[in-house]
């Protein structure tokens, strides 16, 4: 069967904030966006969101959220290029670090497949102009001895600059070609979750890459 989807347009830079790039995120004067008031620590994790705003209802009473562990056998799937997925390619991106996490939104760990943990996310994430949220998710793999992913390796070539929350530096530019090459290529598991951070909304769509992206860590 084939899955017909929307070609989406790309919503420039990203955080560990699973709204950032979106209209909904709370942004000051300066264009800055706030530091968010979540984390993953014992006293702030995510049992703790729902306590933080009114508007995090959907962190305790929600009923779809993500991540999940993702069953291969059971989810919804798409075969490879029945998606197509369009990320132009950007000069330079703003990266900026909101106290939570690593920014360029990446999340450790997310997703599992099958019950397996990975290292690190990816998320994109794409509003409509009626406010409905797709997020297009990668996993990670760290394999010791593999080419790694030459986007990835120039985002994280600037994660000292951003070493305080708050902080933000520009990246050099950042091709998206492997990285729509990728996700056309191979398989994607869809359903219908939730943002991974606060507000927790749910209703959004998930498309997930049936392959991880190598990173190399060692060099
Ligand atoms: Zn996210």
């Amino acid at each position: 069967m084939k899955v017909t989807a929307p070609i989406l347009p790309f919503i420039a830079s990203a955080t560990a904030s699973c709204l950032h790039g979106t209209s909904l995120l709370p942004r000051s004067a300066d264009g800055l966006v706030e530091i968010n008031s979540f984390n993953y620590t014992n006293t702030g994790g995510p049992l703790t969101w729902y306590g933080l705003s009114e508007k995090n209802f959907a962190c305790s009473k929600g009923k779809h959220q993500s991540p999940i562990d993702i069953v291969t056998e059971d989810i919804d799937y798409a075969a490879a290029n029945s998606i197509r997925f369009n990320v132009p390619s950007a000069d330079n991106a703003k990266f900026e670090n909101l106290g939570s996490g690593l920014a360029f939104h990446f999340h450790t760990p997310e997703y599992r497949i099958n019950e397996e943990y990975y290292p690190m996310d990816v998320h994109f994430v794409f509003e409509n102009s009626d406010k409905a949220f797709a997020v297009v998710g990668l996993v990670f793999e760290l394999p010791y001895f593999s080419n790694s992913t030459p986007l990835f390796d120039s985002v994280f070539a600037h994660i000292d600059d951003i070493a305080t929350p708050g902080t933000y530096t520009k990246t050099d530019h950042l091709d998206f070609t492997a990285l729509v090459a990728h996700l056309n290529s191979h398989g994607i598991y869809r359903y219908t979750g939730s943002l991974t951070t606060p507000p927790c909304s749910e209703k959004v769509a998930w498309f997930l890459s049936t392959e991880p992206l190598p990173l190399n860590v060692q060099s």
